[in-house]
C-alpha cells in the first residue's frame, strides 16, 4: 500500500488578508476543510483517486462560496454556464463538459461522459441532453442565484470586460469593501494519489464573470486546466483561463517531468512562476505524483487550498 494524498483548491486571484472579514475567512476555511475531509475519507477507506477527487469537488460545487456548481458566476446574458473535467492517470481516461446549464454537479456529468459515453468532451445543449438521458441531477435557475454574484456581474455587465471572480486590478480602489468581500470566490479542483498508486484530477468552474459568445476557459480542456497520467502527475489549475490554454499548462508540467526528468515541484514552479507569468497568466495549480507527493503553487496573491496525506499532514490555507 503506498502513501495516499489529496489536495484541493477553491480558486486563485487577488485574495488579500486585508480585504477579508473574519466570518468570511472562517466560512472559506470550513468549506475547504469539509471538502478535504470528504475526499480524504474516500482514500482512507481504500477508495480510488478518481472517486476521491470527484467527492471533494462535489462538496465544493455545492458550496455557494465557490465559483462552480451552485455558486457559479453570471455570463454576459445573466446565465450560469459551467465547465468541468475529470481524468484518471492509470488509463488516461477523461471526461469533460463545457457550457452546461442547470446541472447541479458538472463534475458528475464529466465523470458520466468518461464512464458511459464514447466521447471525451461534450458541450452546450448536447451535454445537457446527455445529462437528462443519464439521469444526472438538474436544478432550476433559482438554485444558482446569489445576490452577491449578481451584484458582481451588474457592476461590469454593460462593459466588454470579463473578470476572474476574485480579482481586482492592482491599485484599484476598494470603494465598497463590504461588497468586495463577496467577490472572492473561485473555481474548484482536486488531485489525489490513492493507496494503489493511481492518480486523478478534477476541476469545475462557472468560468469568468460576464463571459460571452460561449467562452470556454482552461478548466474542461484536457491538458490545459486538468490532466492526469500515472507516469508523471495529476494537475488541476485555476486562474485566467486564456493563458493557461495557450501554454497548455497542465500537460506542460507532465511533459517537463516526462521528457526533462524534473520533479513535480520543479515542473510546477517553472510553469506557474515563469512560463505563465510571461503570458500574464495569473493563477495557480495543484498537483500530485504517483508517490503521493503534492505541490500547491500560485503566482497570485492567494489561492484557497488544502492538502492532506497518510503521513498525518493536513492543512487548509488562503494567503501566501
Ligand atoms: N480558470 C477559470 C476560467 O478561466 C477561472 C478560474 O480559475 O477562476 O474559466
Amino acid at each position: 500500500m503506498s502513501k495516499y494524498t489529496l489536495a484541493i483548491h477553491g480558486g486563485a486571484g487577488t485574495i488579500l488578508r486585508e480585504d477579508m472579514i473574519p466570518e468570511l475567512e472562517a466560512a472559506y476555511l470550513k468549506g475547504l476543510q469539509v471538502a478535504l475531509e470528504t475526499g480524504y475519507a474516500v482514500l482512507e477507506e481504500g477508495g480510488t483517486a478518481v472517486n476521491a477527487v470527484k467527492a471533494a469537488t462535489v462538496v465544493l460545487e455545492d458550496n455557494i462560496l465557490f465559483n462552480a456548481g451552485r455558486g457559479s458566476v453570471f455570463t454576459k446574458k445573466g446565465l450560469q454556464e459551467m465547465d468541468a473535467a475529470i481524468m484518471e492517470g492509470k488509463n488516461l481516461q477523461a471526461g469533460a463538459v463545457a457550457g452546461v446549464r442547470n446541472v447541479r454537479n458538472p463534475i458528475e456529468l464529466a465523470m458520466e461522459v468518461m464512464n458511459n459515453s464514447e466521447h471525451v468532451f461534450l458541450s452546450g445543449k448536447g451535454a445537457n441532453d446527455f445529462a437528462i438521458k443519464q439521469g444526472i441531477k438538474l436544478e432550476p435557475d433559482e438554485y444558482f442565484f446569489s445576490q452577491f454574484r449578481y451584484d458582481q456581474w451588474k457592476a461590469i455587465r454593460d462593459s466588454d470586460n470579463y473578470a476572474l471572480d476574485h480579482s481586482r486590478e492592482q491599485g484599484e480602489e476598494l470603494t465598497n469593501p463590504d461588497s468586495y468581500q463577496d467577490k472572492k470566490f473561485g473555481t474548484v479542483g482536486a488531485v489525489a494519489c490513492d493507496s494503489y498508486g493511481n492518480i486523478a484530477a478534477a476541476t469545475s468552474t462557472g468560468g469568468m464573470t460576464n463571459k460571452k459568445y460561449g467562452r470556454i476557459g482552461d478548466t474542461p480542456v484536457i491538458g490545459c486546466g486538468t490532466y492526469a497520467n500515472n507516469r508523471t502527475c495529476a494537475i488541476s489549475c485555476t486562474g485566467h483561463g486564456e493563458p493557461f490554454i495557450r501554454s497548455v499548462a497542465a500537460y506542460d508540467v507532465s511533459c517537463l517531468m516526462e521528457y526533462k526528468g524534473m520533479s513535480l515541484q520543479q515542473a510546477i514552479n517553472l510553469v506557474v512562476h515563469e512560463k505563465l507569468v510571461k503570458l500574464e497568466g495569473e493563477g495557480g495549480m495543484i498537483g500530485v505524483d504517483a508517490e503521493g507527493n503534492a505541490v500547491l503553487l500560485f503566482n497570485s496573491a492567494g489561492m484557497y487550498r488544502g492538502f492532506k496525506n497518510s503521513d498525518g499532514y493536513s492543512e487548509v490555507a488562503i494567503y501566501r
